[in-house]
Protein backbone atom coordinates (compact mmCIF):
# COMPACT_ATOMS: atom_id res chain seq x y z
CA UNK A 1 0.00 0.00 0.00
CA UNK A 2 0.95 3.50 -0.38
CA UNK A 3 1.21 6.34 1.79
CA UNK A 4 1.72 9.70 1.55
CA UNK A 5 3.36 11.52 4.68
CA UNK A 6 3.60 15.01 5.79
CA UNK A 7 6.31 16.61 8.09
CA UNK A 8 8.23 12.77 7.99
CA UNK A 9 11.02 14.62 9.94
CA UNK A 10 9.06 15.15 12.78
CA UNK A 11 9.48 13.51 16.36
CA UNK A 12 5.91 11.27 15.86
CA UNK A 13 6.18 11.24 11.79
CA UNK A 14 9.37 9.31 12.01
CA UNK A 15 7.84 7.04 14.02
CA UNK A 16 5.24 6.69 11.77
CA UNK A 17 7.36 6.43 8.81
CA UNK A 18 9.71 3.57 10.60
CA UNK A 19 6.49 1.24 11.12
CA UNK A 20 5.36 1.98 7.62
CA UNK A 21 8.40 0.97 6.18
CA UNK A 22 9.19 -2.01 8.48
CA UNK A 23 5.42 -3.41 7.40
CA UNK A 24 6.56 -3.26 3.26
CA UNK A 25 4.19 -0.36 2.53
CA UNK A 26 5.82 2.13 0.25
CA UNK A 27 5.67 5.64 1.36
CA UNK A 28 5.69 9.32 0.16
CA UNK A 29 7.19 11.40 2.98
CA UNK A 30 7.34 15.92 3.13
CA UNK A 31 9.89 17.37 4.77
CA UNK A 32 10.55 21.39 4.69
CA UNK A 33 14.44 21.68 3.17
CA UNK A 34 17.10 19.27 2.10
CA UNK A 35 18.92 19.23 5.08
CA UNK A 36 15.81 17.33 6.86
CA UNK A 37 15.67 15.20 3.55
CA UNK A 38 19.29 14.21 4.35
CA UNK A 39 19.30 12.03 7.56
CA UNK A 40 15.70 10.46 6.20
CA UNK A 41 17.33 9.26 3.02
CA UNK A 42 20.31 7.99 5.19
CA UNK A 43 18.71 6.13 8.09
CA UNK A 44 16.47 4.64 5.24
CA UNK A 45 19.06 4.35 2.24
CA UNK A 46 17.85 0.73 1.85
CA UNK A 47 13.92 2.04 0.88
CA UNK A 48 15.40 4.56 -0.92
CA UNK A 49 17.60 2.65 -3.71
CA UNK A 50 14.63 0.23 -3.56
CA UNK A 51 11.81 2.76 -4.43
CA UNK A 52 9.70 2.02 -1.53
CA UNK A 53 10.20 5.37 -0.09
CA UNK A 54 10.45 8.78 -1.68
CA UNK A 55 11.14 12.62 -0.20
CA UNK A 56 9.58 15.55 -1.29
CA UNK A 57 10.49 19.00 -0.49
CA UNK A 58 7.29 21.42 0.96
CA UNK A 59 9.07 24.32 1.79
CA UNK A 60 6.08 26.21 3.44
CA UNK A 61 3.37 24.67 3.99
CA UNK A 62 1.35 27.46 4.76
CA UNK A 63 1.52 28.33 0.33
CA UNK A 64 -1.26 28.22 -1.84
CA UNK A 65 -0.92 25.01 -3.45
CA UNK A 66 2.07 23.81 -1.05
CA UNK A 67 1.15 19.95 -1.50
CA UNK A 68 0.39 20.02 -5.87
CA UNK A 69 3.65 18.34 -6.56
CA UNK A 70 3.92 15.25 -4.16
CA UNK A 71 0.55 14.48 -4.76
CA UNK A 72 1.24 14.10 -8.99
CA UNK A 73 3.00 11.06 -7.36
CA UNK A 74 1.04 7.96 -8.80
CA UNK A 75 -1.34 5.64 -6.70
CA UNK A 76 -1.19 7.16 -3.25
CA UNK A 77 -3.89 5.36 -0.95
CA UNK A 78 -3.59 6.42 2.33
CA UNK A 79 -2.39 9.79 3.57
CA UNK A 80 -0.97 10.77 7.07
CA UNK A 81 -0.90 14.39 7.88
CA UNK A 82 1.26 15.43 10.73
CA UNK A 83 2.90 18.65 9.54
CA UNK A 84 1.89 21.48 11.93
CA UNK A 85 3.53 24.13 14.27
CA UNK A 86 3.98 22.40 17.87
CA UNK A 87 6.67 24.74 19.65
CA UNK A 88 6.14 27.89 22.14
CA UNK A 89 9.32 30.27 19.91
CA UNK A 90 6.34 32.59 18.09
CA UNK A 91 6.21 36.07 18.08
CA UNK A 92 3.19 35.78 16.02
CA UNK A 93 0.73 33.20 16.68
CA UNK A 94 -1.53 34.04 13.83
CA UNK A 95 1.31 33.80 10.71
CA UNK A 96 3.68 31.33 12.43
CA UNK A 97 1.13 28.56 14.09
CA UNK A 98 -2.37 29.28 13.12
CA UNK A 99 -2.38 29.81 9.55
CA UNK A 100 0.45 26.60 8.69
CA UNK A 101 -1.40 24.43 10.94
CA UNK A 102 -5.03 25.25 9.50
CA UNK A 103 -4.12 26.24 5.44
CA UNK A 104 -1.39 23.30 5.73
CA UNK A 105 -4.44 20.66 6.35
CA UNK A 106 -7.17 22.33 3.95
CA UNK A 107 -4.44 22.25 1.40
CA UNK A 108 -3.43 18.95 1.47
CA UNK A 109 -7.11 17.64 1.37
CA UNK A 110 -7.87 20.11 -1.41
CA UNK A 111 -4.40 19.11 -3.56
CA UNK A 112 -5.46 15.17 -2.56
CA UNK A 113 -8.88 15.35 -3.89
CA UNK A 114 -8.39 17.26 -6.66
CA UNK A 115 -5.12 15.04 -7.93
CA UNK A 116 -5.42 11.31 -6.40
CA UNK A 117 -8.62 9.55 -6.85
CA UNK A 118 -6.64 6.23 -5.82
CA UNK A 119 -7.05 8.03 -1.85
CA UNK A 120 -9.44 6.02 0.47
CA UNK A 121 -8.87 7.75 3.87
CA UNK A 122 -6.67 10.67 5.21
CA UNK A 123 -5.76 10.69 8.71
CA UNK A 124 -5.00 14.05 10.32
CA UNK A 125 -2.90 14.51 13.13
CA UNK A 126 -4.68 16.79 16.12
CA UNK A 127 -4.37 16.73 19.44
CA UNK A 128 -5.53 16.37 23.00
CA UNK A 129 -5.51 20.38 22.59
CA UNK A 130 -8.80 20.16 20.24
CA UNK A 131 -10.48 18.97 22.94
CA UNK A 132 -9.56 20.04 26.25
CA UNK A 133 -12.04 22.42 27.94
CA UNK A 134 -10.37 24.02 30.93
CA UNK A 135 -13.45 24.07 32.72
CA UNK A 136 -13.53 20.86 33.46
CA UNK A 137 -9.81 19.90 34.18
CA UNK A 138 -10.30 19.97 37.73
CA UNK A 139 -14.09 17.84 37.47
CA UNK A 140 -14.04 14.44 38.82
CA UNK A 141 -17.29 14.25 37.53
CA UNK A 142 -16.25 14.63 33.88
CA UNK A 143 -14.83 12.33 31.67
CA UNK A 144 -13.25 13.80 28.28
CA UNK A 145 -13.40 11.85 25.42
CA UNK A 146 -13.90 12.33 21.43
CA UNK A 147 -17.42 13.87 21.66
CA UNK A 148 -15.55 17.20 23.15
CA UNK A 149 -14.65 20.35 21.28
CA UNK A 150 -12.25 23.14 22.74
CA UNK A 151 -14.43 26.17 22.94
CA UNK A 152 -11.35 28.66 22.15
CA UNK A 153 -12.18 31.17 20.03
CA UNK A 154 -9.73 33.55 17.74
CA UNK A 155 -9.95 36.22 20.00
CA UNK A 156 -8.17 33.74 22.60
CA UNK A 157 -5.06 33.43 20.92
CA UNK A 158 -3.29 36.60 22.07
CA UNK A 159 -3.85 35.63 25.76
CA UNK A 160 -0.74 32.96 26.20
CA UNK A 161 1.10 30.89 23.81
CA UNK A 162 -0.89 27.54 25.28
CA UNK A 163 -3.70 29.24 24.12
CA UNK A 164 -2.40 29.98 20.86
CA UNK A 165 -0.93 26.07 20.26
CA UNK A 166 -4.86 24.66 21.27
CA UNK A 167 -6.46 27.08 18.94
CA UNK A 168 -4.47 26.23 15.91
CA UNK A 169 -5.11 22.55 16.32
CA UNK A 170 -8.52 22.87 17.53
CA UNK A 171 -9.28 25.17 14.25
CA UNK A 172 -6.80 22.83 12.03
CA UNK A 173 -9.29 19.36 12.70
CA UNK A 174 -12.69 22.04 12.61
CA UNK A 175 -11.36 22.87 8.99
CA UNK A 176 -10.63 19.07 8.11
CA UNK A 177 -14.13 17.78 9.45
CA UNK A 178 -15.45 20.65 7.70
CA UNK A 179 -13.97 20.28 4.61
CA UNK A 180 -15.29 16.45 4.20
CA UNK A 181 -18.51 17.83 4.84
CA UNK A 182 -18.99 20.82 2.36
CA UNK A 183 -16.44 18.83 -0.23
CA UNK A 184 -17.96 15.30 -0.16
CA UNK A 185 -14.79 14.10 -1.36
CA UNK A 186 -14.47 9.89 -2.26
CA UNK A 187 -11.79 9.12 0.88
CA UNK A 188 -13.21 9.31 4.58
CA UNK A 189 -11.07 11.55 7.29
CA UNK A 190 -10.38 10.13 10.85
CA UNK A 191 -8.06 12.60 13.42
CA UNK A 192 -5.50 11.28 15.98
CA UNK A 193 -5.76 13.10 19.22
CA UNK A 194 -2.70 13.06 21.63
CA UNK A 195 -2.29 14.12 24.84
CA UNK A 196 1.89 15.14 25.51
CA UNK A 197 3.76 12.47 23.68
CA UNK A 198 7.07 11.08 24.88
CA UNK A 199 9.05 8.58 23.97
CA UNK A 200 12.27 8.03 22.14
CA UNK A 201 13.71 9.92 19.33
CA UNK A 202 13.46 7.92 15.88
CA UNK A 203 14.01 11.64 13.92
CA UNK A 204 17.66 12.80 13.63
CA UNK A 205 18.81 15.68 15.43
CA UNK A 206 21.96 18.05 16.35
CA UNK A 207 22.03 18.68 19.80
CA UNK A 208 19.32 18.30 22.69
CA UNK A 209 18.51 21.79 22.36
CA UNK A 210 16.58 20.86 19.24
CA UNK A 211 14.15 18.43 21.12
CA UNK A 212 10.87 18.54 20.90
CA UNK A 213 8.40 20.39 22.51
CA UNK A 214 6.58 17.41 24.70
CA UNK A 215 9.87 15.85 25.16
CA UNK A 216 11.63 18.73 26.63
CA UNK A 217 11.09 17.85 30.04
CA UNK A 218 12.68 15.01 30.50
CA UNK A 219 15.70 16.71 28.82
CA UNK A 220 15.18 18.89 32.16
CA UNK A 221 15.01 15.72 34.50
CA UNK A 222 18.09 14.22 33.44
CA UNK A 223 20.38 17.26 32.90
CA UNK A 224 19.28 18.02 36.59
CA UNK A 225 17.00 21.08 36.02
CA UNK A 226 14.24 19.51 38.30
CA UNK A 227 16.21 19.15 40.98
CA UNK A 228 17.97 22.85 40.53
CA UNK A 229 14.74 24.80 39.82
CA UNK A 230 11.87 22.24 41.15
CA UNK A 231 9.40 20.19 40.01
CA UNK A 232 8.01 22.00 36.61
CA UNK A 233 3.81 22.09 36.63
CA UNK A 234 2.59 19.21 34.39
CA UNK A 235 0.03 21.00 33.06
CA UNK A 236 -1.73 18.22 31.45
CA UNK A 237 -2.10 15.00 33.37
CA UNK A 238 -2.46 12.68 30.57
CA UNK A 239 0.08 10.96 28.09
CA UNK A 240 1.10 8.56 25.55
CA UNK A 241 3.99 7.28 23.85
CA UNK A 242 5.05 7.95 20.85
CA UNK A 243 5.22 4.66 19.12
CA UNK A 244 1.53 4.03 20.61
CA UNK A 245 0.94 7.17 18.63
CA UNK A 246 2.84 6.31 15.24
CA UNK A 247 0.69 2.91 15.74
CA UNK A 248 -2.54 4.29 16.00
CA UNK A 249 -1.80 6.90 12.72
CA UNK A 250 -1.43 3.23 10.62
CA UNK A 251 -4.27 1.60 12.56
CA UNK A 252 -6.46 4.43 11.68
CA UNK A 253 -5.79 3.98 8.16
CA UNK A 254 -6.18 0.73 7.70
CA UNK A 255 -9.27 -0.25 10.12
CA UNK A 256 -12.60 0.49 8.27
CA UNK A 257 -14.23 0.98 11.27
CA UNK A 258 -11.99 4.72 12.02
CA UNK A 259 -13.14 6.10 9.16
CA UNK A 260 -15.24 9.56 10.05
CA UNK A 261 -14.03 9.14 14.10
CA UNK A 262 -11.91 11.30 16.31
CA UNK A 263 -9.64 9.32 18.82
CA UNK A 264 -8.18 10.40 22.20
CA UNK A 265 -4.87 8.44 22.42
CA UNK A 266 -4.00 8.06 25.64
CA UNK A 267 -2.87 5.97 28.43
CA UNK A 268 -3.80 7.55 30.97
CA UNK A 269 -2.53 9.80 33.54
CA UNK A 270 0.53 10.46 34.61
CA UNK A 271 2.89 12.28 37.00
CA UNK A 272 6.29 13.96 37.25
CA UNK A 273 7.07 11.80 40.26
CA UNK A 274 6.41 8.69 37.53
CA UNK A 275 9.32 10.19 35.92
CA UNK A 276 11.60 10.78 38.37
CA UNK A 277 10.96 7.12 39.99
CA UNK A 278 12.03 5.31 36.63
CA UNK A 279 14.96 7.17 35.79
CA UNK A 280 16.30 6.81 39.77
CA UNK A 281 15.95 2.82 39.48
CA UNK A 282 17.26 2.13 35.57
CA UNK A 283 20.16 5.02 35.83
CA UNK A 284 21.76 4.99 38.89
CA UNK A 285 24.54 7.37 37.81
CA UNK A 286 21.64 9.91 37.36
CA UNK A 287 20.48 9.37 41.15
CA UNK A 288 22.09 12.48 42.28
CA UNK A 289 20.41 14.26 39.84
CA UNK A 290 17.22 13.92 40.58
CA UNK A 291 14.59 16.35 42.89
CA UNK A 292 12.92 14.99 45.72
CA UNK A 293 9.00 13.12 44.82
CA UNK A 294 6.11 13.49 46.38
CA UNK A 295 5.95 17.79 46.28
CA UNK A 296 2.59 19.34 44.42
CA UNK A 297 4.12 19.22 41.08
CA UNK A 298 5.41 15.80 41.43
CA UNK A 299 1.89 13.87 42.30
CA UNK A 300 -1.41 14.01 40.79
CA UNK A 301 -4.23 16.30 42.11
CA UNK A 302 -6.66 14.55 44.89
CA UNK A 303 -9.30 12.40 42.85
CA UNK A 304 -11.89 14.90 44.05
CA UNK A 305 -9.69 17.34 42.11
CA UNK A 306 -9.09 16.08 38.81
CA UNK A 307 -11.25 14.69 35.35
CA UNK A 308 -10.97 11.67 33.85
CA UNK A 309 -10.43 10.59 30.59
CA UNK A 310 -11.68 7.84 28.29
CA UNK A 311 -9.75 6.06 25.84
CA UNK A 312 -12.09 2.98 25.07
CA UNK A 313 -12.26 3.82 21.85
CA UNK A 314 -8.81 3.83 20.81
CA UNK A 315 -8.03 0.65 22.69
CA UNK A 316 -10.72 -1.64 20.76
CA UNK A 317 -10.68 0.65 17.23
CA UNK A 318 -7.11 0.76 16.94
CA UNK A 319 -6.25 -2.36 19.12
CA UNK A 320 -3.26 0.15 21.29
CA UNK A 321 -2.02 -2.19 24.14
CA UNK A 322 -0.77 1.06 25.94
CA UNK A 323 3.64 1.56 26.57
CA UNK A 324 3.58 2.46 30.56
CA UNK A 325 4.78 5.54 31.80
CA UNK A 326 8.35 3.77 33.34
CA UNK A 327 9.36 1.95 29.97
CA UNK A 328 8.76 5.07 28.24
CA UNK A 329 10.59 7.63 30.23
CA UNK A 330 13.78 5.02 30.38
CA UNK A 331 13.20 4.72 26.70
CA UNK A 332 13.72 8.36 26.21
CA UNK A 333 16.38 9.04 28.14
CA UNK A 334 18.60 6.25 26.76
CA UNK A 335 17.47 7.71 23.24
CA UNK A 336 18.57 11.08 24.26
CA UNK A 337 21.98 9.68 25.91
CA UNK A 338 22.80 9.10 21.67
CA UNK A 339 22.60 12.65 20.71
CA UNK A 340 24.44 14.27 23.94
CA UNK A 341 25.32 11.90 26.47
CA UNK A 342 23.70 12.03 29.69
CA UNK A 343 23.77 8.81 31.41
P1 LIG B 1 7.74 18.03 15.85
O1 LIG B 1 8.03 19.46 16.11
O2 LIG B 1 8.86 17.09 15.93
O3 LIG B 1 7.05 17.85 14.44
C1 LIG B 1 6.35 18.86 13.81
C2 LIG B 1 6.37 18.56 12.32
O4 LIG B 1 5.68 19.58 11.61
C3 LIG B 1 7.79 18.55 11.78
O5 LIG B 1 7.86 17.69 10.68
C4 LIG B 1 7.97 19.98 11.34
O6 LIG B 1 8.97 20.16 10.37
C5 LIG B 1 6.59 20.24 10.76
N1 LIG B 1 6.30 21.67 10.76
C6 LIG B 1 6.14 22.47 11.82
N2 LIG B 1 5.88 23.73 11.42
C7 LIG B 1 5.87 23.70 10.08
C8 LIG B 1 5.67 24.69 9.09
N3 LIG B 1 5.42 25.96 9.41
N4 LIG B 1 5.76 24.30 7.80
C9 LIG B 1 6.04 23.01 7.49
N5 LIG B 1 6.23 22.05 8.38
C10 LIG B 1 6.14 22.38 9.66
O7 LIG B 1 6.60 17.64 16.88
P2 LIG B 1 5.62 16.38 16.95
O8 LIG B 1 6.13 15.25 16.17
O9 LIG B 1 5.32 16.23 18.37
O10 LIG B 1 4.32 16.96 16.23
C11 LIG B 1 3.72 16.31 15.14
C12 LIG B 1 2.24 16.56 15.19
O11 LIG B 1 1.71 16.01 16.38
C13 LIG B 1 1.82 18.04 15.18
O12 LIG B 1 0.67 18.14 14.37
C14 LIG B 1 1.50 18.29 16.64
O13 LIG B 1 0.57 19.33 16.77
C15 LIG B 1 0.89 16.95 17.02
N6 LIG B 1 0.84 16.65 18.45
C16 LIG B 1 1.98 16.49 19.19
C17 LIG B 1 1.90 16.17 20.54
C18 LIG B 1 3.12 15.97 21.37
O14 LIG B 1 3.00 15.96 22.60
N7 LIG B 1 4.29 15.79 20.80
C19 LIG B 1 0.60 16.02 21.20
C20 LIG B 1 -0.53 16.18 20.32
C21 LIG B 1 -0.39 16.48 19.00
P3 LIG B 1 10.52 20.39 10.80
O15 LIG B 1 11.06 19.05 11.14
O16 LIG B 1 11.15 20.97 9.58
O17 LIG B 1 10.50 21.34 11.95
Amino acid sequence: TKFLLTGGSGFIAAHILEQLLEAGHTVVTTVRSEPKAAPIRKAHANDISSGKLEVFIVPDINAPGAFDNVVKSPNIELVLHTASPFHYKFSDPQTELLDPAINGTTSILRAVTASCPTVKRVVITSSFASIINDTYITDPNFTFSEKDWNPITPDQIYTSKANAYRASKTFAEMSAWKFVEEEKPGWDLATICPPLVFGPLAHHIDSLLEVNTSNERIVGLAEGHWKENGIPPTAVYFWVDVRDVAKAHIQATLVSEAGGKRFLVTAGYFCHDDMVEAVGKEFPSLKEKLPQVGTENGVLPPADKICKVDNERATKVLGIDWIGIGKSTVDTVKSLDKVDKLI
